[in-house]
């Protein structure tokens, strides 16, 4: 075959139609035949068979190539749309938005200029405008897709500060500098954020200093009156609250911070306030508990990430903002790509808005999701998770085995196995374990994290298709490989361990 024949144009739509189809149905083959989340293959064991391809010779047919495809991927790589797939905020995905990756990448639009993508932009606005409505922002509302949470939350993060330094320069007699402005910049977010806020901080050219972690309750809600005591304390100090960064859906206990009391305490201190509803933004399409994010209206900004709890294919997420002019601090023209005339005549270009410059349409995925299934048949299978981490929370505070830290608002479960005979060290070497254990099976994967300083378990539920009777069998297998670990290292004479060291 000569080269252009692998050139996807009107001469070759037969070449297409086959080369998917064969791709298709092999992952349809692999989906239907997997009967555990993953097969446990190891790197040492899996790196010769990729180290073994000779990327100078080419296959020559996708038939070839997807034999091949089997070996060093397909046959080992981690489904998430196995009930027993417990770990991360990863989603099974629904098959429109499948169908919309699968149009996407073959027409190709950029989404950073009218012209390089017509009516892709025009889908992508009103998708943007449809999730500023759902999240209750104003006419005035506007924002971007991003390829995930981290960069959303550093955009907002972005403009926030460049808001603070306007208001800060405005509101001096001197005319500070942005240098000057920056080193006094804090940005105040609960101890339970995601680590992406301190990497923007950094990025932001504020360094991880200028984030101040405020304490959570027991719930892992960050404490308004620790809030607002930081918010004093920087006006004591004469540093500036740049931003508020509250959390709708924590990633280890999906607890959402007290959106109201905090837009207060923003309000008051005219400080921006930006919600990372990275995960907790599935409630927007839930009509039974739309109400826990009661408040995110008040936000400056908002993070959606529609491939975790809209059950999208990554990536899809996007950055929404309450007052659509801030975008403009990251405006920028490009004489070859979106002159500064182009505004005036009223090219919509999304470069405009956006920190990237040839970016994918993803708001297709969520398009085709709309009009095949709608925003309530996602919102169902959403509050299908959250119904199930309540029944495991059930399950999990009657099994004195367990040791569960917080009731779930969302999906996720932290607990750990508390294997009998066992002093706090070798629970925690008993826990860690467990997960190396059952990863290693492949019967079925957990996350760990770590809470008060000890080794915890984590269920991340995301999967409708996940039953009570799953998550109960995942929890017999964590107890065996938990206590054989335990028994194995001396629980029965918890004194030898007292000096052990901790690994
Ligand atoms: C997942 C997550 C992020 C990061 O999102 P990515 O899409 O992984 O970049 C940010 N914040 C929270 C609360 C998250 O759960």
């Amino acid at each position: 075959m000569s080269s252009r024949s692998h050139l996807l144009n009107d001469r070759t739509a037969e070449h297409y139609r086959r080369s998917l189809t064969h791709g298709v149905e092999r992952v349809a083959a692999r989906l239907a035949g997997t009967e555990q989340p993953f097969t446990g293959v190891t790197p040492a064991e899996l790196a010769p068979t990729v180290s073994a391809v000779d990327l100078e010779k080419p296959l020559g047919t996708a038939s070839e190539a997807l034999d091949e495809l089997e070996r060093v991927y397909l046959r080992d790589a981690v489904y998430f749309h196995h009930p027993r797939y417990l770990a991360h905020l990863n989603c099974p995905v629904v098959i429109p938005a499948v169908l919309g990756e699968a149009v996407l990448s073959a027409v190709n639009s950029s989404l950073d200029t009218w012209d390089q993508s017509a009516g892709g932009t025009l889908i992508e606005r009103r998708l943007v405008a449809w999730t500023a409505q759902r999240v209750g922002f104003g006419s005035s509302a506007d924002g971007i897709f991003t390829s995930g949470g981290s960069q959303s939350n550093l955009q907002a993060l972005l403009l926030a500060r460049e808001e603070t330094c306007r208001l800060v320069r405005k509101n001096s007699e001197t005319a500070l500098s942005t240098p000057q402005i920056l080193p006094k910049l804090r940005i105040l977010t609960s101890e339970c954020s995601h680590f992406s806020i301190e990497k923007a901080a950094v990025l932001l050219g504020l360094g991880t200093e200028a984030v101040v972690p405020v304490p959570c309750d027991e719930q892992r809600r960050m404490r308004v009156d620790a809030l607002e005591e930081e918010m004093a304390r920087c006006e004591r100090a004469g540093e500036t609250v740049m931003a508020v960064v509250a959390t709708a859906g924590t990633t280890d206990f999906g607890s959402i911070d007290p959106l109201p009391a905090v837009a207060d305490l923003c309000e008051r201190a005219g400080a921006w306030l930006h919600v990372d509803a990275a995960y907790g933004c599935g409630l927007l399409t839930s009509r039974r508990r739309r109400g826990l994010l009661t408040g995110i209206e008040r936000a400056d900004s908002v993070t959606v990430d529609y491939h975790k709890s809209f059950f999208q294919p990554v990536s899809s997420s996007a950055v929404l903002v309450r007052d659509g002019d801030t975008l403009r601090h990251v405006t920028y023209h490009a004489d070859y790509l979106n002159p500064a005339r182009s505004v005036e005549r009223e090219i919509p270009n999304q470069v405009d808005k956006s920190l990237q410059t040839t970016r994918r349409f993803d708001a297709l995925k969520l398009w085709m999701t709309l009009r095949v299934m709608g925003a309530d048949a996602l919102g169902e299978l959403f509050d299908e998770c959250v119904d199930r981490a309540a029944d495991a929370w059930r399950l999990l505070d009657a099994d004195d085995r367990f040791d569960v830290v917080v009731e779930p608002r969302l999906s996720t479960l932290v607990f750990r196995h508390l294997p009998r005979g066992a002093d706090a060290a070798l629970t925690d070497r008993a826990n860690l374990h467990a997960r190396d254990a059952l990863f290693a099976s492949g019967e079925a994967v957990v996350a760990g994290t770590v809470v008060d300083g000890r080794h915890h378990l984590k269920f991340t539920l995301l999967n409708p298709e996940t039953s009570t009777a799953d998550i109960a069998a995942v929890l017999d297998l964590i107890a065996a490989h938990a206590d054989r670990y335990a028994a194995e290292h001396g629980a029965v004479h918890p004194p030898a361990l007292s000096t052990a060291p901790a690994c």
